[in-house]
């Protein structure tokens, strides 16, 4: 068995949205996160590549997407993540659902979990997620953004993601080697395929916690779904310890790719969700200075020299202002 630092919990969690003015709007003017970086996708470059995070774009913040306009819809089952969760101040859900009455936002009852209170609600391309309720530390390690949603309100990282597996077995066994304990098994309540629902949970603060649900529910990656789960391994050090070890699982990671925020291993695990590995730095701070963050297009490296050709392909995107918000009043 390698020698692994446990994963202190999820780094940033990618989706694939449709129409890219739209998945701003949603995430940064209803949801209140920060558009912390406004880039393009490094395999595709005539595609935006939107992370939305907390106000200091913190490691297990960053929620970001690949606005795909030419794919289809997606369909959400066996093999992805199906729910990726937020951290919100417990109490705050009332103001939640007030919120998504005054914009239109197609949520759910609430639902018990574990001890805390779940909202799960769907973002204008469909794509499942929840707010949970939860005591936030006086130095929890996120820094709420409170341009659109006032401090109490605010959502603090990710709280969690749900796996859907066909057997989850394989997959359980991989998240012990990365270093999350088993936290116990529940009846699975809400809007689920399965009975049955385990936890699992890392050594962090934010993102700590996987859920994994069992079905055969077949899907299809489109709008509307997650592309991957990145887990947080600090360093280089750290990273390559966790690729060695799922090696030994009999997985085939990637090499390491620079990602020119942080420095990622994927993985494609048991089950077929993509995982991903990444380091802590050098940070969404690295190239813009804080308070700067996500104003312009930021091209990595050789992208810079192609910046017209690139601008060209891409549609023009407004991000929203509270001042402008205001005015609309
Ligand atoms: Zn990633």
């Amino acid at each position: 068995m390698a020698d692994v630092t446990p994963t202190p919990g999820i780094h940033h969690v990618t989706c694939i949205a449709g129409d890219p003015q739209e998945n701003i709007d949603f995430w940064v003017e209803t949801l209140g996160l920060r558009l912390v970086k406004r880039s393009i996708n490094q395999d595709d470059s005539g595609t935006y590549h939107f992370f939305f995070a907390d106000a200091e774009g913190n490691p297990g913040t960053s929620m970001t997407f690949f606005p795909w306009e030419g794919m289809t819809q997606g369909k959400v089952g066996s093999g992805q993540v199906s729910r990726t969760a937020f951290r919100v101040p417990e109490g705050s859900l009332d103001y939640w659902e007030d919120r998504f009455d005054d914009y239109g936002v197609d949520y759910d009852d609430r639902v018990e979990r574990f001890g805390e209170t779940v909202l799960p609600f769907r973002d204008p391309d469909g794509l499942p997620v929840e707010l949970v309720g939860v005591a936030i530390p006086d130095d929890d390690p996120t820094e709420p953004w409170t341009e659109f949603v006032p401090e109490e309100s605010a959502i603090r990282g990710f709280h969690s993601v749900t796996l859907w597996l066909a057997d989850p077995q394989p997959t359980e066994e991989l998240l012990e080697t990365m270093g999350l304990e088993r936290v116990g098994t529940e009846e699975a309540e809400g809007d689920t395929p399965g009975d049955e629902r385990t936890r699992f949970a890392a050594t962090g603060e934010v993102g700590k916690y996987v859920d994994v649900l069992p079905t055969i529910q077949g899907g299809r990656q489109g709008h509307g779904t997650v592309h991957h789960v990145a887990f947080q391994t600090p360093t280089d050090e750290d990273q390559e310890a966790m690729r060695k070890a799922v090696r030994l699982e009999g997985l085939n990671p990637t090499q390491q790719i620079d990602r020119h925020w942080f420095r990622s291993v994927y993985v494609r695990e048991h089950g077929g969700v993509l995982f991903e590995f990444a380091t802590s730095g050098p940070g969404y701070t690295s190239d813009e200075p804080l308070d700067e963050l996500g104003e312009r297009l930021v091209l990595p490296g050789k992208f810079e020299n192609q910046r017209e050709q690139i601008e060209a392909q891409l549609t023009d995107v407004t991000i929203p202002r509270a001042e402008t918000a205001d005015a609309d009043d």
